[in-house]
């Protein structure tokens, strides 16, 4: 593979042995029994995996984003409910990395590197998901600790993980300014797992609802020991995890391109090998192109994203998007190509299937990632400010007047077309 780096292609091939030896053989299982694959977490501690993103000083490998995105892709080649049981540890534990207390970082982020933590990210509730900045669990002050009580929907890991990531607001009249981020730990009193939810895909792993009944929180887990910038640092995670799921979708694309070339090399029909037919050559072929476009998408974000360039997010929320649209279209092609069969649970394609949905929804639709991008591209137009002149400007007597008194056109009010505030 061109572009990687040695360090690179060593997380790769550990990455790529953990997922044939310890992921690929349960991968059917754990999905039907929707139980948490602990021998698959052991085996992907045992392989150091979980410090690959956690700076060398607090235990892990300083490894940047796209080694991340090398590890996630590789598991989720084999299953893609354990690339995100991976992947979900990086979400939950890089508010801490980015906005943690010195103390705060000495006292997780080696567990958290070594396996003996997992860490969960709590931010959507039932009625804030794409709006996140709309949430409503408070955090209150009562001496020095924050009381929370509310309830978080949608926690990836929960039950499992050891370590919640959870942001209240502790100033509601400031809205999304008055949002903070919390490190809660499942022993606490108060805290209790609710609904387990019942998934598509992606079984392997809970998503659960988190219920959190007066859990007091002492002051030095208020994230970062300020209040106000939880949904700051939730976004900024969020702007750095999005690779990792693209990478989700690139390694489920991969995975299930595999199976559909050695599925077509031995099923026969008409006497040849039905990879030997024009049509399930053609779409082997756009398969492959799009896993590889989608591939080499992510690997430019992340390089991005651990170069520090401005143009980071963009990329990253591009390779969101179109990763994991390949993803949906890669798999439900493979579907296709082990026909009747592949439409069988005792076959493993569809699983690819439904594990790839999920990846168009969470951490950021689809729909919100085309919002990130149109934003940014309008934000990054001043270097293209010169072909404005090239473009003809219209002139309308009467309607000129007043655009340069302030006034829309249609005396539409200055902001009517805002766009929301999302994740
Ligand atoms: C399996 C699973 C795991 C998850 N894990 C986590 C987790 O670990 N932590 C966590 O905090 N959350 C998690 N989530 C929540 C996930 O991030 C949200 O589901 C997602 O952000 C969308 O929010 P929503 O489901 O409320 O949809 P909504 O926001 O209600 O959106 C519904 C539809 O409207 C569209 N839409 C909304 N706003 C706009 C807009 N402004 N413009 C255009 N279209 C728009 C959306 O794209 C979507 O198609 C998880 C969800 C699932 C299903």
């Amino acid at each position: 593979m061109p572009f990687l780096t040695d360090e690179n292609r060593r997380w790769r091939d550990i990455a790529r042995g953990v997922a044939e030896e310890v992921v690929r053989p349960v991968a059917a299982k754990y999905d039907q029994s929707q139980e948490y694959p602990w021998e698959v977490k052991e085996g992907i501690a045992r392989s150091g995996l979980f410090g690959v993103w956690i700076p060398k000083e607090y235990g892990g490998h300083g490894g940047g984003t796209l080694d991340l995105c090398i590890c996630v892709e590789e598991l989720s080649r084999a299953c893609g409910g354990v690339g995100v049981l991976y992947a979900v540890n990086s979400l939950g534990s890089t508010p801490i990395v980015i906005g943690g207390t010195e103390e705060q970082k000495k006292r997780y982020l080696p567990r958290i590197a070594a396996g003996e933590v997992l860490v969960a990210y709590s931010l959507s509730e039932k009625f804030a998901g794409s709006d996140a900045g709309s949430l409503r669990t408070p955090a209150v002050k009562d001496g020095d600790h924050w009381v929370i009580d509310g309830e978080k929907k949608w926690t990836t890991n929960g039950g499992a993980a050891h370590l919640y990531t959870v942001f209240a607001s502790t100033d509601p009249a400031s809205g999304s300014r008055g949002i903070s981020g919390f490190l809660v730990e499942k022993s606490w009193p108060g805290f209790q797992i609710k609904k387990v939810e019942d998934k598509m895909g992606i079984r392997c792993v809970p998503v659960t609802e988190v219920n959190l009944d007066r859990v007091r929180v002492p002051e030095s887990n208020l994230l970062g020991g300020i209040t106000g910038r939880g949904f700051k640092h939730a976004m900024m995670t969020l702007d750095r995890a999005r690779p990792g799921v693209a990478a989700q979708a690139v390694g489920l694309a991969q995975g299930a391109l595999d199976l559909a070339v050695v599925y077509a090399k031995r099923r026969e029909q008409f006497g040849v090998p039905i990879a030997s037919h024009g049509m399930v050559q053609q779409m082997l072929a756009d398969m492959s192109a799009k896993v590889s476009a989608a591939r080499y998408l992510v690997y430019a974000a992340a390089k991005a994203i651990d170069s520090g360039l401005p143009s980071a997010g963009r990329l990253a929320a591009e390779a969101k998007l179109f990763a994991t649209d390949a993803a949906m279209q890669v798999t439900t092609d493979a579907v296709q190509v082990f026909g009747g069969y592949g439409y069988m649970k005792d076959y493993p394609i569809e699983k690819y299937m439904r594990d790839a949905k999920i990846t168009q929804i969470y951490e950021g639709t689809n729909q919100v990632q085309r919002l990130v991008i149109a934003r940014a591209l309008v934000k990054e137009s001043g270097a293209l400010a010169h072909l404005d002149k090239y473009i003809p400007h219209e002139t309308q007597r009467g309607v000129n007047d007043l655009a340069a008194a302030g006034e829309g056109a249609a005396g539409a009010p200055r902001g009517a077309n805002r766009a929301p505030e999302t994740r």
